[in-house]
């Protein structure tokens, strides 16, 4: 049997339960890795030694009876813009190539004190900054559901290796969608936490104002699990949040009589893709049927919100990706002359053309002559953002719509146009401007057969009605539906590139 197959609380309960050893279920994660990295590529490192290391000394704590949370022993991999003391951390860019941390990410260190066994860092886009995982220096991670298509991203390796049962759970984060997004795309679920709720310690900023960490796994109980043991107070973090109603397993009830959710109208018109809307409204007929109450409001300011977040998240990258100069991390280019010629070769060769524009966008818009127009003026917008969502949940207990306009491109599709690719964010940016929870789950499949995600937004702390109303919903669908490359289906008929990865000059990684 393979174990990856599980749940990760279900795979948590075997190890408790002793039909399982920690060992062997983390044998079997490196195993179905390894077999399934030439198709999907969605890991940077697979860090098997230090897996099986971590394996030992768990099952003695839960042998003594020291571990015995619901994640005990279960395997994690992490996103790989998460540091991990001693273990390649690369945010998928050439700069940090080779750049080890001295210590471990706030949110991995709690997942490691829950028992949890961190088996690899997964492929991303370059810095955060994406929405397919093409950005990646590593090369694109590839959609296990049909390998012509992009996971989505920027946290694709994360959401590509649950589809795909390479791991049971994973950590990923969220800027403007990365965690919503890909895990729409892939078919899995994942919830972005209000902002403040996970410690941002030892996340590689890019846009720090915005930045969530948040759980990613197959289906609703999962990622509560997950984020009870995510969510706390850290002193480190100045954003940090001190909250008392992190138990969000509490709110795994499947009852959503008389909770009221809206259906903003302004997110349901042109752009959208109709078998994306057909499904999601589907969904919310299966909440009415189930009580809730669902009604059609206007948002309002819908068209501003990408451009708002383009300017304000490119404005904290350019200055957050002003400390990779190739003298304190990773990269330094191998010829130059003096110190600035080091830094400017260092930054050119260094940086990919996505995050290379961002650096330039973001510059922009802070330069004197520019900052009141576009900056300023972003913020202004975000602040209007902000209280419509006010208005929205005053009447309401949360809002249904896509995660995405549509299902997964394919591979190559979107680099072509990034304008077109930053307005494909339009469901999920709004949320991080303005601070809010959202979870993404499965709604069905597309004719294509690719997944079709759903989203849920629910007000700053409101986590729970959403975990509440979205275990409802899967509950009513059956549960969680496999990916058939999972079931062991191939999904790369007629792809030439679907096998076979090049590595890049210059890659460390393992
Ligand atoms: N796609 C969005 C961007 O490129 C969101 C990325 C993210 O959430 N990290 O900025």
């Amino acid at each position: 049997m393979q174990l990856t197959s599980f749940g990760a609380v279900e795979l948590g309960k075997k190890i408790r339960a002793k039909e399982v050893s920690v060992e062997e279920a983390v044998k079997d994660t490196i195993a179905q890795i390894r077999k399934k990295e030439p198709d999907l590529n969605s890991f940077v490192t697979v860090d098997e030694q230090g897996a099986l290391a971590q394996a030992r000394e768990i099952q003695k704590k839960i042998d003594a009876g020291t571990c015995m949370g619901p994640l005990a022993g279960v395997p994690v991999a992490v996103k790989d813009n998460l540091c991990t003391k001693g273990l390649l951390t690369t945010c998928s860019s050439k700069m940090l190539s080779g750049f080890v941390p001295t210590y471990t990410a706030e949110a991995v260190e709690r997942l490691k004190q829950a028992g949890a066994v961190i088996v690899g860092k997964t492929n991303m886009d370059e810095f955060a900054m994406g929405s397919t995982t093409e950005t990646s220096f590593y090369g694109p991670t590839k959609n296990p559901w049909n390998l012509g298509h992009v996971p989505g991203g920027s946290s694709g390796g994360s959401c590509a290796a649950v589809a795909a049962e390479q791991c049971v759970c994973a950590l990923g984060s969220d800027t403007g969608g990365s965690i919503r997004q890909p895990s729409a795309f892939c078919g899995v679920t994942g919830i972005k936490p209000t902002y403040g709720t996970v410690s941002r310690y030892g996340l590689i900023a890019y846009g720090s104002s915005l930045d969530q960490v948040g759980p990613i796994a197959k289906d609703v109980s999962d990622c509560a699990a997950m984020l009870e043991v995510l969510a706390a107070h850290d002193p480190k973090d100045s954003t940090s949040v001190k909250r008392q109603d992190t138990d969000f397993t509490s709110a795994l009830v499947p009852d959503v009589r008389g909770m009221k959710i809206g259906i903003p109208r302004d997110y349901f018109e042109k752009g959208l893709d109709a078998q994306v809307k057909e499904t999601v409204l589907r969904a919310a007929k299966v909440l009415s049927g189930l009580g809730a109450e669902v009604s059609e409001f206007d948002l309002s300011l819908v068209k501003y919100a990408v451009p708002a977040y383009y300017v304000i998240a490119c404005a904290e990258a350019s200055s957050n990706l002003e400390r990779f100069d190739g003298v304190k991390y990773g990269w330094r280019a191998k010829q130059y002359e003096g110190l600035h010629d080091m830094y400017k070769k260092t930054r050119s060769e260094g940086f990919g053309a996505e995050v290379k524009r961002r650096i330039m966008l973001g510059s922009f818009v802070l330069s004197s002559g520019y900052y009141d127009a576009y900056y300023l003026k972003a913020l202004r917008t975000k602040a209007l953002i902000k209280q419509a969502f006010d208005r929205a949940f005053a009447s309401y207990d949360m809002i249904l719509c896509p995660a995405a306009p549509y299902t997964a491109p394919k591979i190559g599709e979107s680099l072509k146009d990034p304008l077109q690719m930053y307005l494909g964010d339009i469901y999920t940016v709004s949320v991080n401007l303005a601070g809010l929870a959202g979870i993404s789950l499965p709604a069905g499949t597309d004719a294509a057969g690719l997944p079709v995600g759903m989203q849920l937004i629910g007000d700053c702390f409101q986590e729970k009605k959403l975990i509440r109303a979205a275990f409802a919903l899967e509950q009513a669908r059956g549960g969680y539906a496999r990916c058939p490359y999972a079931q062991g289906q191939d999904t790369a008929a007629g792809i030439s590139h679907a096998k076979g990865h090049k590595e890049p000059e210059g890659s460390v990684r393992k």
